[in-house]
């Protein structure tokens, strides 16, 4: 973690606990829709804090390094088939299912792209 990165978190730790003094404010003297506001929003600086702490963690190597050798490429091969044949057509293929060929009878909507 940085150090900029860690002035923005206590940056969003110190927002978050004056909107929760407000929310603890509105609850006694105000009305409690506004507290109930107020205790929202003193969470979303906590959700900031998580997400600044996870983009700070180094990129982790990939799970599974890819194999070579006969018997990576088999599986490799047989994986590459295995999409083959859950494609719809070539045209849908190729422009990441937004477009069928004219003669295609499957007509797999877009979401069914990889
Ligand atoms: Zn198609």
């Amino acid at each position: 973690m940085t150090r900029s990165s860690r002035l923005l978190c206590a940056l969003y730790l110190a927002t978050s606990t004056g909107l929760a003094w407000t929310a603890v404010l509105e609850f006694r003297y105000g009305p409690l829709w506004a507290a109930a506001a107020f205790a929202g929003a003193s969470m979303v600086p906590v959700v900031a804090v998580v997400r600044e702490t996870e983009s700070a963690e180094p990129d982790r190597p990939p799970r599974a390094a890819p194999r070579t050798g006969p018997r990576g490429s088999a599986a490799a091969d047989a994986l590459v088939r295995a999409e083959l044949a859950a494609a719809c057509c070539e045209r849908w293929w190729t422009s990441l299912g937004t477009d069928h060929d004219a003669r295609c009878a499957r007509r797999l909507p877009r979401s069914s792209a990889a």
